[in-house]
């Protein structure tokens, strides 16, 4: 089995292979709110969850929600730049073919004069060379073309413009009131941008896990603050790699997910994992290498987007991230060592004795996912199998590196019962044979959260 999860995103080519999806190794379908209407995010929460109940497997939908993405206007078919070339970013109604109106008109105010300004994913590059309060004027530093509503980014800039826009706080609405189990934040500067994005959702009803996706300089710089209010990161390095350089992006993504497990937050490597599966049956040696690489390094999970959304081959796509995990925990560094805290001391211990026992499985009983979570933290070799009464926390665990099957069961409040109950199941699901030895980690008081003070090994 696999123990890194994969993230997948439903798009045009994928929105009628949902079930092949979930056979091939899908835990978690992002949907992408910077495309596709709220009627066609319905019908796919409405599929991925009759199709999951059919399957009798678990999955976990992410709305992505797309957050202040900077684009320019609408361009006259196409417009060819050149070195030296001069262009305007304006205010108000663009005057002629070099000039160009963007979706945050307010944005100009914060920009300073010798400032780089990019255009279409960095790929062209431009510099401020004159500043008034109505425009920028731009000088191109290398050729290429524009077309209408390309992104724009402001690296060196110091934006004031919230990450949660209007149409963010409709999608919020939305996606609590649809249950979607985990929300990811676009270009979070700050852990007042998460705080924000909780209140809404609080407001709504919902509790999903908010995750930040760390992909401006600002979210690199105030990651600790974002982490401590996050219930997960996502290592954005499409966006990441244009504000800060693509140079830093591996660096960087080793810190955030270093820290990430630290705090035993799950985090997504995410953004041309497989790129060239977009056109081609077959990866790039380097691609294979840099998902082996991300799940050395750490993370939870690992993500698809174009591979799956528009790409010719998604369901090599997924086989192929598969493959590639399953290949590489042969070598993983299993059993980390960390301090211990007073909430992670039953987890460290449980890793502990998986080195001596061996068991089969870990077994947690689990009323939010924490435990789950801290026994995950330290990396233990042996499968963890999720118990839990909260049909919500049973799909949040599908993110949670190592977690190999989650089991909704019944509120039982006697401790006997709940094991008998447990070893019905497994016998059951054929997950487990008579005689296996199991570790098994509960709480006293069943069912309430942050009670787990009991490790039983069990023999089923
Ligand atoms: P996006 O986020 O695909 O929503 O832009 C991921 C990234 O920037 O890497
Ligand atoms: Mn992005």
């Amino acid at each position: 089995m696999k123990k890194v999860k994969i993230v997948a995103t439903l798009g045009p080519n994928t929105s009628d292979k949902i079930e092949n999806m979930i056979k091939t190794g899908v835990d978690v379908f992002r949907l992408n709110f910077s495309h596709a209407d709220h009627k066609t995010h319905k019908n796919s929460i409405k599929n991925i969850r009759e199709i999951s109940k059919k399957l009798h497997k678990k999955t976990a939908i992410l709305q992505d929600i797309s957050g202040p993405k900077i684009r320019i206007g609408e361009v006259d078919g196409i417009l060819e730049l050149k070195r030296g070339d001069k262009i305007k970013l304006v205010k108000k109604d663009p005057k002629s073919k070099y000039e160009l109106s963007i979706s945050y008109p307010e944005i100009i105010d914060y920009v300073k004069k010798d400032e780089f300004v990019f255009f279409a994913d960095g790929s062209i590059r431009t510099k401020v060379i004159e500043k008034e309060s109505e425009y920028l004027l731009l000088e191109v530093k290398n050729s290429g073309i524009l077309s209408s509503r390309k992104g724009v980014n402001f690296p060196q800039s110091n934006l004031k413009i919230s990450a949660i826009t209007p149409k963010d706080e409709l999608d919020l609405a939305f996606g609590a009131k649809n249950g979607v189990d985990i929300v990811a934040i676009s270009f979070v500067n700050a852990k007042n941008d998460i705080l924000k994005a909780k209140k809404i959702l609080n407001k709504n009803g919902a509790n999903p896990w908010v995750i930040a996706k760390i992909e401006t300089k600002k979210a690199v710089e105030n990651l600790e603050e974002i982490l401590e209010v996050s219930d997960g990161v996502m290592v954005a390095r499409g966006d990441l790699g244009i504000e800060v350089g693509i140079e830093k992006v591996p660096v960087i993504q080793k810190r955030i997910i270093k820290e990430a497990n630290r705090l035993k937050k799950p985090v997504i490597t995410a953004t041309q994992m497989l790129l060239s599966m977009v056109n081609s049956p077959y990866p790039t040696r380097a691609e294979v290498s840099d998902v082996a690489n991300a799940v050395m390094d750490g993370s939870d999970a690992v993500m698809l987007s174009d591979e799956t959304t528009v790409g010719k081959y998604p369901l090599k796509a997924i086989e192929t991230l598969k493959n590639v995990i399953i290949e590489t925990q042969n070598i993983y560094p299993y059993y980390k060592k960390y301090e211990i805290k007073d909430s992670d001391a039953i987890a460290a211990s449980v890793a502990d004795l998986c080195k001596g026992l061996e068991p089969k499985a870990i077994v947690s009983f689990t009323s939010s996912g924490t435990t789950v979570k801290s026994i995950s933290k330290y990396r233990p070799k042996a499968p963890i199998i999720a118990l839990t009464h909260s049909r919500e926390t049973s799909r949040k665990l599908k993110l949670v590196w190592g977690v190999e099957e989650i089991f909704e069961i019944p509120k039982i409040k006697n401790p006997e019962k709940l094991i008998e109950k447990f070893k019905e199941i497994a016998l059951r699901e054929k997950i487990l044979k008579e005689g296996d030895k199991v570790i098994i980690t509960m709480g006293s008081i069943v069912g309430k959260e942050g009670t787990t003070n009991m490790i039983r090994i069990v023999e089923i």
